[in-house]
């Protein structure tokens, strides 16, 4: 059958499934927004309309490949957070810090210093630390010091419009992303269902987001859905510069490398927005750089955009501050406070990554180690749970009787952190809160304790307490310091109390193929949505749109989903097809 697309086309379409069931309109619920008459799941819905369930059996990729397959940390001899590439050479994951908004730069022409570069290279995005996307990267640091802005570069097919590391990196990107093509079925399929019909012609995306294999095939189904992309990082270490190779050789306007000053960070986004001939019609951004700088610099350009998507935490505050003062002039979607975000990222993605980057820094053994976890909440549920599985003694320290009661329940030992602090040999913070631990606690730590965060600040740790001159402080490997006492005790402080995830591992592919879904279905539907669907304001996705997104992840292990009968979902007042869950449910 063909694919019916786009929501112009579509304001009037039935509401259909995947399986050409009707359904039911989305209904706005409790505190959260969504567009009037609940058509926000046409559009996007309707891109898959008419073709195979996605909740019909696909062929699994249990065998397939893994993209952890392809880093090989070795902690040993290049520090816990190098990775070592194809070629041999040693990329070391990026260092996490703040640049500040560079709000009057207009001029990009006062290039830094070779020396300059490099030390406004340690500052980061704001915007990099909360989407917890991957961050490290493959990327070779090669020797080659000469700034991209200083080369020129053309693809394969003689166009120029780019700003990389290397083109000849291509070939090299390209099998990055096609390996995470493979933990990325959800956008696969958005491709396959959509040949034809382009739901995203005429759209003109412009993007601000970690740069990665994973953003590849994002960006690449954007383009296979009819939209033309023009991409900066929105991370200054986080680009894959051989990904950004492969997009660039694949007719992608790139501008991006691994290692950006802040002033070329400013740049890039500059020259993915300020093009003769083009206007971006749609924004993706990741931190709410791009959002901001169009905002400055270009505000006129909202004329014609439809609709922003935004990640991240703080991107998503900065909206809403926006729409608050009344500023915000077109239509934004919160991807961050989704379920499938919130209920995956948060946990899975720290189940999985936190035993990663405890390896990386300090191939510490976990099995019979004792280990206390500040914080019950979904990053804490996952790093005790891959804690517990790998033999640890965990215990769990909260504020929240009901989260306590859950680590109970789990099977942990809810303890004060103080009852503990003499003994255990793994500190992990993630609470989101600060001053978790303080230098009391660390004074009473044993020798050789390892103590890390997980939380998105970097004050869980009162790290500023350590930095006092009876205390020593010794760089063992990048991201591992030894703090040592006047006693000879020492302790072994990772990424400088910083996300240990994101400045020491990388992040599950799957888990991003998740948000990256939503993603796209969210530009489908403000693309497409007819005027007055959406007003300027900030709005959630429906549950409805959340449990799309899962069931597309559910093909890949071949899980059969259980449909309602008519009887029970009269019983339970439901409609057949969802939503399941009221939107309030998290
Ligand atoms: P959450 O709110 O679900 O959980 C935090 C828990 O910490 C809560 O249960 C709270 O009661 C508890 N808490 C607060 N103060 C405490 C204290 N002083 N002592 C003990 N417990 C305390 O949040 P979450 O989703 O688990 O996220 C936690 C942090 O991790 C946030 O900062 C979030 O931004 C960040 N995060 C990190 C990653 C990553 O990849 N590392 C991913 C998602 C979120």
């Amino acid at each position: 059958m063909s694919v019916q697309v786009v929501a112009a086309k579509m304001a009037d379409v039935e509401l259909k499934d995947v399986a050409g069931k009707e359904l039911s309109p989305v209904t706005s619920q409790a505190e959260e927004k969504s567009p009037s008459g609940g058509e926000f799941n046409a559009a996007a819905e309707s891109v898959l309309k008419g073709e195979p369930s996605p909740l019909s059996p696909a062929p699994s990729t249990a065998k397939m490949p893994q993209a952890s397959a392809m880093k090989r940390p070795d902690p040993q001899h290049n520090g816990g957070d190098a990775f070592v590439n194809r070629d041999g050479t040693v990329a070391e994951a990026p260092r996490m810090k703040k640049i500040q908004f560079a709000d009057q730069k207009q001029e990009f022409n006062k290039r830094p210093t070779k020396i300059g570069r490099r030390s406004l290279s340690r500052s980061i995005s704001q915007s990099s630390t909360d989407s917890y996307s991957s961050a490290a990267s493959y990327t070779d640091s090669s020797d080659d010091e000469t700034s991209p802005r200083d080369k020129q570069q053309k693809n394969s097919k003689g166009n120029g419009d780019f700003c990389i590391k290397n083109i000849k990196q291509a070939d090299f990107g390209r099998r990055e992303i096609e390996i995470a093509e493979q933990e990325m079925p959800a956008l696969m399929a958005l491709r396959k269902r959509a040949q034809g019909e382009k739901p995203l012609a005429g759209a003109k995306v412009v993007g601000c987001t970690h740069i990665t294999a994973q953003t590849a095939v994002l960006m690449e189904t954007l383009a296979a859905l009819g939209a033309q992309c023009r991409w900066a990082a929105c991370n200054i270490y986080s680009t894959q510069n051989e990904v950004a190779a492969a997009l660039a050789e694949g007719g992608f306007s790139v501008f991006a490398w691994k290692g950006e000053s802040e002033d070329d960070f400013w740049w890039c986004i500059d020259r993915c927005v300020n093009l003769e001939g083009w206007q971006p019609n749609m924004i993706l951004d990741d931190g709410g750089d791009l959002t901001h700088w169009i905002y400055k610099k270009y505000p006129n350009m909202f004329k014609k955009i439809k609709g922003i998507v935004e990640e991240s935490v703080t991107g998503v505050h900065r909206l809403y501050q926006l729409s608050k003062a009344g500023k915000l002039c077109v239509p934004a979607m919160n991807v961050n406070d989704s379920v499938t975000k919130q209920k995956f990222d948060n946990l899975y993605c720290c189940r999985e990554s936190i035993l990663d980057g405890l390896k990386r820094t300090t191939d510490v053994m976990f099995g019979g180690k004792q280990v206390v976890v500040c914080g019950y909440g979904e990053v804490g549920k996952g790093c005790c749970a891959a804690l517990k599985a790998m033999g640890s003694i965990v215990y769990v320290t909260e504020i929240d009787p009901i989260c306590a009661l859950q680590a109970c329940m789990d099977g942990f030992r809810l303890v004060k952190l103080n009852e503990v602090i003499r003994q255990v040999d793994i500190v992990i913070t993630c609470t989101g809160n600060k001053n978790v631990v303080v230098r009391e606690n660390l004074d009473r730590m044993k020798n050789g304790c390892i103590v890390c965060n997980m939380g998105h600040s970097n004050t869980e740790i009162d790290v500023a307490s350590l930095r006092t001159p009876e205390l020593t402080w010794e760089r063992v490997r990048s991201q591992v310091d030894h703090v040592i006492w006047p006693d000879g005790k020492r302790i072994v402080l990772l990424a400088e109390g910083r996300l240990l995830n994101l400045s020491c591992s990388t992040v599950p592919t799957f888990v991003l193929s998740i948000t990256a879904t939503t993603q796209a279905l969210a530009l489908i539907e403000l693309y497409n949505a007819p005027e007055g669907r959406y007003k300027q304001d900030v709005y959630l996705l429906p549950k409805k749109m959340d449990e799309y997104v899962a069931s597309l992840h559910l093909p890949t292990f071949d899980a059969h989903l259980t449909e309602l009968s008519d009887e029970q979902a009269k019983y339970l007042g439901l409609n057949k097809n969802g939503p399941f869950k009221p939107n309030y449910y998290r």
